[in-house]
């Protein structure tokens, strides 16, 4: 829900960054464009006022040969007449199609422009420059009509004297064309750069106020979900921590006594095997020695349960102080013990389960103000005696073996019979 509500609003904040930019190329894309067209008129206009000009001294000049070769005493063909007859007219023509255009804006099918106020003022102001170029154009054209010499020299002084005030008039036309296109030059200048400074200020503003902020949730919701794998890495670090010590903790529950710490049966059955397998593979000897309390029924009858407990974890520390490395204590159940000896003589076993019985015999058990001792009977099995099969056969031989003991007295070692199997 929260990365909807994220991509939601990266995708509006991209699309208003972006429709921005998008909407200010296009309004300068247009500014522009209208900038170049009013440019290529502004040239046009230009060209054909600076053309005007040209164009009223020519046929000024045209029109006083065109005297001087009809009326003039100069010599002349009919072709050469006529050739300038017409070459006037074409002249004449051509500048009073220019002077409608200037006047009117319509420079041609395709180019219509709006002339500004000064333009229009030059045109049809005091100065009248459009009647004026007509009148001048007029007098050319009846110039050309004329049939007699007379007619002409009524005509020529005029009309050179109207070509001499109208060329001031048609160059200050040019330069003021030429102002007003400079003019528009500059203005989409000004236009290109204000677009290129929007679009660059735009972009400054969307990277500080969309494109930063956008990266720094980014980066703040990659760092959230990072923090969550690691914490979520922990946990299960330690959850695995935590079952690893409750799978030791059960497997340590499974094979001790909760009583004594020492292992229990479940052990001692499995260290038993390994043994006899030593044996067979390497003939390592090794013995088993079951130690059982006598009388200790008589304890809990006398003294209580957690007397007879004491005294049982009493014995297991004596039993654990008292036998070698590799050698190991077991309880075996109730208040039955076992020792498994490792790499020992048959006579060397014997030794050691009598000086324990010895030790303990000799122990006095202090529990608060109660002093008292006890004896131990212990039935032993070395496979130099009898070799057993299994593990619960060699178990059944001490076993036996410790029930003889009882028999015989308690607080004794009995052997494993060599018959007994
Ligand atoms: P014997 O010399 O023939 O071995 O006599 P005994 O009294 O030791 O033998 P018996 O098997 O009759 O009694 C064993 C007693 O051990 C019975 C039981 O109450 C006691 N016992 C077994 N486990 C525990 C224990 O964990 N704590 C205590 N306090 N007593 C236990
Ligand atoms: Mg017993
Ligand atoms: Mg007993």
């Amino acid at each position: 829900m929260r990365t909807e509500n994220i991509t939601s609003s990266f995708t509006k904040h991209y699309i208003t960054a972006v429709s921005l930019l998008a909407f200010l190329s296009i309004v300068a894309f247009i500014a522009l464009n209208i900038g170049i067209k009013e440019s290529a008129s502004s040239e046009l206009i230009v060209n054909i006022s600076g053309k005007q000009r040209m164009l009223s001294q020519r046929i000024a000049s045209l029109a006083q040969q065109y005297y001087l070769i009809t009326y003039g005493s100069e010599k002349f063909t009919s072709s050469s007449h006529d050739e300038l007859k017409s070459n006037l007219q074409t002249l004449i023509n051509q500048m009073r199609f220019n002077n409608k255009a200037l006047s009117t804006g319509y420079l041609n099918q395709t180019t219509q422009v709006e002339l500004s106020e000064s333009i229009h003022k030059i045109y049809f102001g005091s100065n009248n420059l459009q009647k004026r170029v007509n009148i001048y154009l007029q007098l050319s054209e009846n110039l050309l009509h004329t049939k007699s010499k007379a007619q002409a020299l009524e005509i020529l002084p005029n009309l050179i004297s109207l070509s001499n005030t109208l060329l001031p008039d048609l160059t200050s036309t040019v330069l003021q064309y030429q102002k007003e296109s400079e003019n528009n030059i500059t203005l989409i200048h000004n236009i290109a750069f204000t677009a290129l400074m929007l679009i660059l200020s735009t972009l400054i503003i969307e990277s500080m106020f969309i494109f930063k902020p956008m990266a720094t949730k980014i980066q703040n919701l990659f760092q959230e979900i990072l923090s969550n794998q690691r914490n979520l890495e922990q946990q299960v670090e330690i959850r695995t921590l935590t079952l690893e010590q409750a799978n030791q903790k059960l497997a340590h529950l499974a094979s001790h006594d909760p009583l004594t710490g020492l292992k229990n049966r479940l052990n001692l059955e499995s260290d038993l095997e390994t043994l006899l397998k030593h044996y067979y593979k390497n003939n390592v000897p090794y013995a088993v020695a079951m130690l059982d309390i006598d009388w200790f029924k008589t304890i809990n009858d006398n003294y209580g349960h957690a007397v007879g407990d004491f005294v049982l974890c009493e014995i297991a520390k004596i039993l654990i102080e008292n036998i070698r490395e590799g050698d190991n204590v077991y309880r075996a159940g109730g208040e039955e013990f076992v020792v498994l000896f490792n790499r020992i003589t048959e006579k060397e076993a014997i030794n050691r389960v009598n000086k324990i019985r010895l030790i303990l015999q000799e122990h006095l058990f202090v529990f608060n103000a109660l002093e008292l001792r006890i004896t131990i009977s212990s039935g032993l099995y070395h496979p130099d005696i009898i070799q057993a099969d299994s593990v619960q056969e060699i178990l059944k031989l001490a076993d036996v073996a410790l029930y003889e003991a009882k028999h015989l007295g308690r607080n004794q070692i009995v052997t494993v019979q060599k018959n007994q199997k």
